[in-house]
């Protein structure tokens, strides 16, 4: 299983890390060992000293599959939930003063909690979907599917040109603007259209 993220993919959160606003999607991997599942806590790794919470709608893929036409894309999803990017923005922005890739910034263990999966038939409107990320119960970001600069639909079969989906593969789809550092102690939870689906602590 693999983990395939967006960068990028909201005008405003490009704008408030000032980047630029991609013409063609903005690809990364983070690797199995990264997933934390069913509310795990999250351990503060020992090398960064400020790291970021990324909210994100994340899909995942139902087969196996390649240069998949967009129209055909629903039929290779059975899975919408969230999931948090989570960042060291300080490793980040060495790689990118040095033109490294992001790996160790975005890759490390435990970087991608990912809740549990609703059944994507129950969101056949995939340009109209609501989330938000409170931290310590205050909302810090609140995203909506049809502001992301390139859809679900574009997104797969964009990367499914370059890379063969398989079964159980997650894609995070880009964070909306509001991120922010996170503490040891703090609470993150994380709703999809009203419904609580991220509920786990930093230790
Ligand atoms: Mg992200």
């Amino acid at each position: 299983m693999k983990v395939i993220c967006v960068g990028r993919n909201y005008v405003k959160h490009a704008k408030e890390l000032n980047n630029p606003i991609p013409k063609t999607p903005l690809i990364f991997f983070k690797p199995d060992t990264a997933v934390l599942r069913n509310n795990t806590d999250f351990y503060y790794p020992e090398f960064t000293k400020n790291l970021h919470f990324e909210c994100e709608l994340v899909y995942r893929i139902s087969r196996e599959g390649k240069f998949i036409s967009e129209r055909f894309v629903h039929t290779y999803l059975d899975g919408i939930g969230l999931g948090i990017d989570f960042t060291a923005r300080d490793v980040q922005q060495e790689c990118k003063k040095k033109g490294w890739p992001w790996t160790l910034a975005k890759g490390f263990n435990g970087a991608a909690p990912v809740s549990k999966m609703l059944p994507i038939s129950r969101f056949p409107n995939r340009a109209n979907i609501r989330f938000s990320c409170n931290i310590n119960g205050a909302v810090r970001q609140q995203g909506h599917s049809l502001h992301q600069i390139f859809s679900i639909e574009y997104l797969v079969s964009y990367i499914s040109r370059y890379i063969t989906l398989k079964k159980g593969d997650l894609i995070f789809t880009g964070t909306p603007a509001g991120v922010g550092e996170v503490k040891v102690g703090d609470h993150i939870e994380a709703y999809l259209e009203g419904q609580q689906m991220l509920d786990f602590y930093v230790r």
